[in-house]
């Protein structure tokens, strides 16, 4: 007998129908003789609902009322999935977070787990109980409920998986796994049978939506078995593991990209020792992220520094640059918004010279400018302008031979 933990995405329970499904989903699980712990999602768009209520209230609202108030959307789909389970005859019993032990740091909005206490999971497993836990929330030791970050029931599934050490943890959605690119916007989009934690990880992070990126570096540091599949379509769908299995030799395995970038340049910084450290520490401190940063420096011996963020941030950003423009000492703040990031992933470039390069042609053959380019052993990120984004894609898509034909 093994234990499964199985995760479904909001869509995947958007109506009582399809928490019906859910609930032959999980049935199956248990015909098979499995242990289950399920991880829910709030139902449909209700997050995105819950925010836009308290922002016709307040622009900026309080973190702490929106933990509360994000909090309850999971809880609803927990009781109607517990009481569609126990209908059908299956014992079933839902939990919130902190009633599975799920505890966090104490942030709000975006905490991550620092501890799971599984006892009280584990008593309701012993009894031959299916779990239910509500996704995406957690509790600080001093008893304040505290949310994951948008789309954290991933990082909740995964965690519970790690904690558990259970078998697998299985991902159910609405597309039927991870592709080459975002089948949305490009057609001949392939899915992928299997990715490795690292590319998956790349993916996550430079814009594939599939996964939360905390949910596989979770499932990488404690070796969890995870698949990404449809609630609907009952295929196979795609292994996240520690290597990949190389499909028909493919160096890159997947297109990634972004909108909403923005370019801030600062110009004739002066004191280049330990400004570069200034700024980025005053960013950090008004918790603006940075992404791509490339320094140069001129004959006058000043320096010119350009950064990515997200176009969200661009305002505060400015405003911070320049309330501290006399200890930061720079000349002038330039920047461009309407950019995007395109990036390719894949393990076999560690082996194989010249990734870029064909990358960079393929960019130029199409008449596509370079702004800013990133790299790691596994990926290449370029900023492009944001008209040109979906034809980088495509193109890249093509040349690096990931398409169906
Ligand atoms: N309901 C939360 C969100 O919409 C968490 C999740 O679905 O993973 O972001
Ligand atoms: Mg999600």
């Amino acid at each position: 007998m093994g234990l499964i933990v199985q995760k479904f995405g909001g869509t995947s329970v958007g109506s009582v129908n399809k928490i019906l499904n859910v609930a032959a989903c999980v049935k199956e699980e248990i015909e098979r003789g499995n242990n289950v712990v399920v991880v829910v999602s709030a139902m449909g768009k209700s997050t995105d609902q819950l925010v836009g209520l308290a922002k016709e209230i307040s622009p900026q609202p309080n973190k702490r009322d929106m933990d509360m108030l994000l909090s309850t959307g999971e809880q609803v789909t927990i009781s109607l999935l517990s009481l569609a389970l126990n209908q059908q005859g299956i014992d079933a019993v839902s939990f919130t977070g902190w009633q599975a032990g799920i505890v966090t740091e104490p942030v709000h909005g975006n905490a991550r787990i620092s501890n799971i206490n599984t006892d009280a999971i584990q008593n309701q497993l012993s009894a031959s109980k299916v779990v239910i836990v509500a996704g995406f929330q957690g509790i600080t030791e001093n008893g304040e409920i505290t949310t994951l970050g948008r789309g954290g029931s991933d990082t909740t599934a995964v965690a519970l998986a790690a904690a558990l050490k259970a078998d697998k943890c299985d991902i159910y959605t609405d597309v039927t796994g991870v592709f080459t690119t975002d089948p949305r916007y490009v057609k001949d989009a392939r899915k992928l049978l299997s990715v490795s934690y690292d590319e998956m990880l790349e993916l996550a992070n430079l814009g594939a939506g599939v996964l939360h990126p905390r949910a596989v570096e979770f499932a990488k540091n404690y070796q969890v078995r995870l698949e990404v599949r449809s609630s609907i379509e009952k295929i196979k769908g795609t292994v996240i593991e520690g290597e990949a299995a190389m499909e028909q030799n493919l160096v890159v395995r997947g297109v990634a990209f972004e909108d909403e970038i923005t370019r801030v340049t600062v110009l004739g910084l002066t004191n280049s020792l330990t400004s570069l450290s200034t700024i980025f520490t005053t960013l950090a401190q008004n918790n603006i992220n940075v992404d791509i940063i490339i320094q140069s420096t001129t004959e006058a011996g000043t320096a010119n520094l350009s950064f990515s963020i997200h176009t969200n941030d661009w305002l505060e950003t400015l405003n911070v640059l320049e309330d501290n423009k006399e200890v930061l000492g720079y000349e002038q703040l330039d920047a461009e918004n309407k950019l995007a990031k395109v990036s390719i992933v894949g393990s076999g470039m560690i082996s194989n010279p010249g990734v870029a390069a064909k990358m960079f042609e393929v960019l130029a053959t199409n008449n596509i400018q370079i702004k800013m380019v990133s790299t790691s052993e596994i990926k290449v990120s370029a900023v492009v302008e944001e008209k040109n984004m979906l034809k980088a894609v495509e193109a890249l898509h093509r040349a690096f031979g990931l398409g169906n034909n």
